[in-house]
Parts: C-alpha cells; structure tokens; sequence
C-alpha cells in the first residue's frame, strides 16, 4: 500500500530550504530571491509545507492541472503495477506497448471528430515543438516546402523549448538566449479589457485586418501554420471575443494555411469541456496538450492530428523526431486512469459549476479600487489588477505578487500572478466552501490594496 501520510522527514525543513537555495535553479524565481516553500504531501486540493502549514492550492499544483486533485492513491496503484509489467520500451519503430495504444485510442474518442493520430512527448512545449515541425512536414510533402512561417500571438504562451518559446509571445524569455527559431512572427492578442489597443475599431474587425496583412506581408504560400490558446491562459486567462476564432479560421483556410490550438491549460475540462477549441469555432488542424492529460501524476504530452494532417506526417518516411519517451508506458497508463476518474466523477461539467461558485464569491472583488474585471472561464479565474479603473492602466507585475504572497501568508491560500493579474486554475475536485473561502481571502486581501500598489495591513 502506498502511504498518505506526512512524511516523516529526514532532513529539517531549514536544512531543506538551505539546500534548495544552494543547489536548485528555479527557473522563474529572480537570483536574489530567497524565499521557498517546500511542499510534502497533497489531499484532495489541499497541500502541505515541510513546515506544517495546510495551504488550499487554487493553482492546480501551481502550474494549471491537478485535474483529479492531490494523493490519489489509486493512481500510484495503476503506475506500480505497470512499473511491475512493463516500466518502458521505445515505440520509435515497429516496436509499441499496449498502454500508448490504448490511450492513442482513448484521446480519438475524447477529441473532435477526425482527430485519430496522436503524436506523443513528456510535455506541453514539446508537443509545441512536434506540432510546429509536423505542419511544416505536411505542407513540404504535400509539395510547398517554401510554407515555413509560424504566425503566433503577442501574450500566447507555448512553453520554453526553442520551437514553443518561439511562439511564445513575452519578448523578456528570450532575453540572453537567442536567437530564436526563425520564420516566427505574432500578431496582437484578442484582449476585450484594453480596447484601445484596436484604435476604437471592433476587435475582431482589427485582428483580421492585421492577419490579413501580416500573411500578405509575409506571403500567404509562406506561411505553414498559425498557433493560438483557445483562452489565453499565461496571458491572464483572456477569453477572446465569440466570433474571433471562425473569422481567423476563415481567413486561414481561404490561404491554405493550417491552425493549432494549444490546449496544454484548457484540456481535459480546466473549461468546462474536454477540449475548448470546438465551442469556440477554432476548428483547428493540430491540438496541443499535456498537463491535466495525467493530472501532472506524470510527465506527458501529446499533439493529437486531424486524420488528413496525420496521415501525411505519419506516412512518407516517417516523422523522424522522436523523444525517447514517446508513449512511456507508465505515463500512458495513469493518464488512461486519470481519464477514467475524470469521467467517472464528472470533472468536467464540474469544472462550471466551481466557476460559478468562484464567480460568487470573487463577485464584491470586481467593486475594488485597484481591481479593473474578474474574468473566471470554467474553473480558471484571472484578477486583472489596475492603477486606475477608468484608464485601465494595469497595475507594475510586483504588485500582483505581492497579493499573492499575502493571500498565502494570511490565509493559507495559493494562487499565482501573471503580470499584472492573479489567477487562479484550481483542482477539479475543488469543493464548493473551499473555492468559498478562497473568494472570501481574496475579497480581504485585495481590499486593503490602494491603487498605488500598497497592501494596507
Ligand atoms: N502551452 C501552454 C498553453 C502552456 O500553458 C504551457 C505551460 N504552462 C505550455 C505550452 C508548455 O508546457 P510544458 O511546461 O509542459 O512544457
């Protein structure tokens, strides 16, 4: 059996810290900075520090997944005994396993229509990277090899690989590590809360126009394909406007160039759907995901294909990128399990209503001085903070941390900033006084903040 207990610790939770900050590299924690919290144990969506301290994790472990919630055993369950059967084999060439095949199954059934390929990896910025090289490959077989170009957005995020940080669109990533992948260029974001970014003219009505233009610029049998998140999520959970993904479709299409929606964070219910891309009309090519594809139990990834996209990838001579852990047996078989409990326990639609209960509960918040819109998408929430609520000007990033830190230390309530915004993406089990009482800490917290960006105590 496998223990749900503390763990007894070997080494002192100051050890641990000192440790950490001796031999760890986070990657988006500044040199200077000297705090840590190491977290040992995880029930429900409710996590432990090595200090003791019980913390309500709206973050999906942090990082937009914990579909299933933390400690389930069960789960650990299914990974031992596949460890016991088959721990992996490559599935580079003929060789397969039967866990990869059944998921490989599993995921035709959950995507949209025609999506019958699927191409593993161990993460959301490798599928990115296989999504990016799979589009261009098909148009090049397909006799148009000149189509290379990757349109992507300002504020989109595709992970940290080369191809996926390349696409990503916060220019501050690639500071000191460049150059990046070429033939990349992005457009601006649908962002409803700043219509000024559009000059006054309808926000869908400007983002075709300068699609329009920048494949024009670029020349439309350049470009391979455009990359965008159904609801911008690192972006600060930004749904678009409702008729901006069919127009950019359309303008896609009638220039041969093909569409992938990155659903790394809206897969597998973080929206209120399996996937989010269809009831937006993105109709896409290729679909990106990984996180709640395991419920982060373990590492994996996968770019799923229209049939049409797949067959010209998977056929010729074949892909010829491959990550030794494509298909990882034991990846494969908890996601087939997480996919189960999912299911079983109705997660998805779940995810709307712990939305609504959110919604409710943030609701006194959207009154604040310094807080500028709430916007909650199934179970995901963004806080855009402000300076000033007429001119929308957005509160300095430090601000926002700042809210963060005290919702924790006040509280004992996880969430994470984005920029200016707090955003929240907590597990799917999340039960309705949990997200109650992280409201309510939210509601204290920002309402001591002055729109000058200080936390009254
Ligand atoms: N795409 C999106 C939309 C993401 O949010 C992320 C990660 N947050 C990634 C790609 C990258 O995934 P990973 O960190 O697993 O490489």
């Amino acid at each position: 059996t496998i223990s749900q207990a503390t763990p007894a610790l070997s080494t002192s939770p100051d050890e641990l810290e000192d440790l950490d900050r001796r031999h760890l590299i986070h990657p988006l924690l500044s040199g200077g900075s000297t705090d840590r919290c190491v977290i040992v144990r995880g029930k429900g969506s409710t996590v432990w520090d090595a200090r003791g301290n019980e913390l309500l994790d709206m973050t999906g472990a942090g990082n937009w997944l914990a579909q299933v919630g933390h400690g389930r055993v069960e789960l650990g369950e299914v990974m031992a005994e596949q460890v016991g059967r088959l721990s992996y084999f490559t599935s580079f060439s003929e060789f397969s396993n039967d866990q990869s095949i059944q998921l490989a199954k599993r995921l035709s059934t959950l995507a949209p229509e025609g999506f019958n390929r699927v191409l593993y990896t161990s993460g959301g910025s490798e599928a990115v990277d296989m999504a990016i090289k799979a589009v261009r490959l098909y148009h090049s077989r397909r006799g148009e090899p000149d189509r290379t170009w990757i349109i992507s957005r300002q504020m989109g995020y595709h992970g940290s690989t080369y191809g996926g940080g390349s696409a990503t669109g916060f220019d501050f990533v690639h500071h000191g590590v460049g150059p990046t992948l070429p033939h990349v260029r992005k457009v601006s974001p649908p962002f409803p809360f700043h219509p000024e970014m559009y000059g006054g003219e309808p926000i869908t009505d400007f983002l075709v126009r300068e699609l329009e233009q920048t494949i024009e610029e670029i020349g439309p049998g350049r470009v391979a394909a455009m990359i965008g998140e159904p609801v911008m999520g690192g972006g600060g959970v930004v749904e678009p406007p409702p008729d901006y993904w069919p127009r950019v479709r359309e303008v896609l299409s009638r220039h041969g160039i093909l569409l992938i929606a990155d659903e790394v964070v809206t897969g597998y219910g973080r929206t209120g759907s399996w996937f989010a891309s269809p009831e937006r009309g993105m109709a896409p090519d290729v679909i990106t995901t990984a996180k709640g594809i395991t419920s982060g139990y373990a590492p994996l990834g996968a770019a799923l294909m229209r049939d049409e996209i797949g067959d010209v990838v998977g056929g010729g001579d074949g892909f010829l990128h491959g990550f030794t852990y494509c298909g990882h047996p034991v990846g494969c078989a908890v996601a087939l399990a997480n996919l189960d409990i999912i299911e079983k326990e109705g997660l998805v639609p779940r995810s709307l209503l712990i939305g609504k209960w959110l919604r409710q509960g943030l609701a006194p918040a959207a009154e604040l001085p310094a807080v500028g819109e709430v916007r909650v998408t199934g179970a995901t929430v963004g806080i855009e903070l402000v300076a000033n609520r007429t001119t929308r000007e957005p509160m300095p990033p430090p601000v926002a941390s700042s809210v963060v830190k005290e919702l924790q230390q006040a509280h004992g309530v996880i969430a994470r900033a984005y920029g200016p915004v707090v955003v929240m993406a907590p597990p799917l089990v999340l039960e309705e006084g949990e997200a109650a009482r992280a409201a309510e800490a939210t509601v204290e917290v920002l309402s001591r903040l002055g729109t000058d960006g200080t936390l009254n105590s």
